[in-house]
């Protein structure tokens, strides 16, 4: 049992959907009508930045946060970095967190140890919270090479120069690659042993961090939610797929906090 209380998260990231602005806010408009009463933890839904200031403005008069996909490297402010937003941009809209470091990012954008790092500083400095996602490849995973690559992914937070002022401003997202729309998962024993790992490593960089909260993501449904949060070592869910159909979100969602009670 962990010692510690964390809180508990279920977030869902919908990447580059929807393809419209409409069907981004009756999907807001939809969750929104979650009965909050169930709800012992935080929900947070992540847009993409086309649709951030409706889903905010949708999402105004209920709990749920609403967070961004990424911030700019670049800079934490404005200037000329074309295609690019920033941590200020983002926090000045009204989006509390950032995921950094999600492995679609990584893959398909090349992003560097050093990036991430610029990112996380650059979200710290605006007061925006950090989602930082990690996790071994299927390769990786068959060689039994997945501890040392979560620590090499999480030893960058060493790098963070703000960190000790922001340790309530960082979540850890255990995503495997190749669970990620796969519709393959883990066993929970596997999960529990990762973030007893990632805990652990995170005590050797900073005591404090006992109290971050470690979420598990990949291929998380409605049906395979309740055995995730039945472990202590879980402390919340980070979900794709099953985050754009409103009433399987809102049925995970209250699962997942109903099985935490
Ligand atoms: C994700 O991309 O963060 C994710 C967990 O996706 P899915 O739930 O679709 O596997």
């Amino acid at each position: 049992m962990q010692q510690v209380i964390k809180n508990n998260w279920v977030i869902g990231n919908w990447k580059s959907n929807p393809s419209l602005l409409t069907q981004a806010k009756n999907l807001a408009n939809d969750i929104k009508s979650i009965n909050f009463d169930e709800i012992n933890g935080q929900i947070m839904v992540m847009p993409t930045n086309l649709h951030l200031t409706s889903v905010i403005a949708e999402m105004e008069d209920s709990p749920i946060l609403v967070g961004c996909q990424d911030v700019s490297f670049t800079s934490d402010s404005t200037g000329a970095y074309t295609g690019d937003c920033s941590a200020e941009q983002m926090q000045a809209i009204g989006a509390t967190w950032t995921l950094v470091g999600h492995s679609e990012r990584r893959t398909y954008h090349q992003e560097s140890d050093k990036q991430l790092i610029a990112k996380i500083e650059n979200a710290f400095k605006n007061n925006m919270g950090v989602v930082l996602c990690i996790g071994e490849t299927l390769t990786e995973y068959e060689k039994n090479q997945t501890l040392n690559v979560l620590q090499k992914q999480l030893s960058i937070l060493k790098e963070i120069k703000q960190l000790e002022n922001n340790l309530d401003k960082l979540i850890i997202a255990y995503e495997p690659v190749w669970a990620i729309g796969t519709g393959k998962v883990p066993q929970v024993s596997e999960v529990e042993s990762v973030h007893k790992n990632i805990n652990d490593y995170l005590l050797t960089i900073n005591n404090d961090l006992a109290k971050t909260s470690i979420l598990y993501g990949g291929s998380v449904n409605s049906n395979n939610v309740e055995t995730f949060a039945k472990s202590d070592w879980i402390d919340g869910v980070l979900v794709g797929g099953a985050s754009l159909i409103a009433d399987k979100f809102a049925n995970l969602a209250k699962t997942f906090f109903a099985t935490k009670k």
